[in-house]
């Protein structure tokens, strides 16, 4: 989608700090990133949300699952331990509306909500 803000970056016409690519899922920085380790990790074909992307085509989902893995171990944290956040719709604050796994670690992640 031309309008999607993670689809250009997919696409090269937006800059990003990618850390993995797969032949289906591409990991970069986040912009504005909450802890030591925080890395996006998206499908390059576009789907809305998570729910959507594996109702879609559920072999991709896991490749996002396994790639946020694999960004864990690369960035040291998977000992440590990390979080993944999949915002999904307006109450989680869904910002950006292409499917992404928030990869977070590197320090005390504390209770969620
Ligand atoms: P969400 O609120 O779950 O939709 O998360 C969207 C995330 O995308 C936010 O954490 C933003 O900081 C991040 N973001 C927005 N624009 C960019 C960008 N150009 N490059 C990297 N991350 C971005």
């Amino acid at each position: 989608m031309s309008d999607c803000l993670f689809c250009r970056i997919v696409a090269g016409e937006i800059p990003a700090s990618v850390v993995r690519e797969s032949p289906t899922t591409l990991a970069f920085r986040d912009i504005a990133p909450q802890a030591p380790t925080h890395v996006l990790v998206i499908p390059k074909r576009h789907h809305a949300d998570i729910s959507s992307l594996a109702a879609a085509d559920p072999a991709v989902a896991a490749d996002v699952l396994r790639e946020a893995h694999a960004v864990a171990v690369d960035e040291s944290v998977a000992g440590s331990g990390y979080r993944l956040i999949f915002n999904t719709g307006p109450d989680a604050g869904q910002a950006v509306a292409h499917a992404h796994a928030h990869v977070l670690g590197g320090r005390a992640l504390g209770a969620l909500g």
